[in-house]
């Protein structure tokens, strides 16, 4: 996939601000100095909506942006090279669910890992694992089966840091990689996303009361 030039970001999304009624005045002060799009296009569709006042609005309308103008909304994946206590099982075909989860606490990926191993699991569980600050990293390798749902674990598991049981919002930061996260795996997979607790035969609150859920699907 070729990724467009922050030039072509940024045409786009100032067009896109015009078109709008009325239309939203983009200055200067644009933030295009990041090499990867995801970030600049993210800073200036901030900047572009920012008007609204509205953390939630605004950062719900970022994939939608983007999709508008035609960008892709890729995440930026933080790669690992972890040390398995086994060899990881290979999963088989298209996954048939992207399952998210929370992770009833907080921890780095690497304290994830961790502890998974310390229970006697191959290492961690997920997919990806995304932090509180927006961090998106690598848990198992896609062509791997998971260890996070009880009878699904050939599904793509993604986990979000905290405890959405007591957490009643999601930081923005982590809200939009989550977004962003799903919508690329959606792109690729093309199937459904459910909760862990939505699972037949899971018995879990996971992803947690206020998890937002409806907003990831
Ligand atoms: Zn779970």
């Amino acid at each position: 996939m070729t990724l467009p030039t922050n030039q072509q970001v940024k045409r786009a999304m100032v067009d896109y601000a015009r078109k709008q009624q009325p239309p939203i005045k983009v200055g200067p002060g644009i933030n295009l100095a990041n090499n990867a799009w995801g970030p600049a296009a993210r800073t200036l569709a901030w900047r572009i909506t920012r008007r609204a006042k509205d953390v939630k609005t605004t950062t719900r309308k970022t994939p939608e942006l983007c999709r508008l103008v035609g960008f892709k909304v890729v995440p930026i994946v933080i790669e690992h090279d972890w040390k398995w206590a086994r060899p990881l099982g290979r999963r088989a075909g298209k996954p048939p669910f992207i399952i998210v989860h929370n992770q009833a606490g907080t921890g780095t990926t690497a304290a994830v890992h961790a502890y998974h191993k310390s229970i006697g699991m191959v290492g961690i569980a997920y997919h990806f694992h995304i932090t509180l600050e927006g961090e998106v990293h690598r848990g198992r390798p896609e062509w791997a089966m998971g260890g996070h749902t009880l009878y699904y674990n050939h599904c793509i598991g993604v986990c979000f840091e905290g405890n959405y049981d007591i957490r009643k919002s999601m930081p923005r930061a982590q809200r939009e990689a989550g977004l962003a996260l799903i919508a690329d795996l959606k792109r690729r997979y093309g199937v459904p996303v459910k909760g862990h607790r939505e699972m037949p035969l899971n018995s879990t609150s996971c992803p947690g009361k206020h998890f937002p859920l409806k907003e990831m699907r």
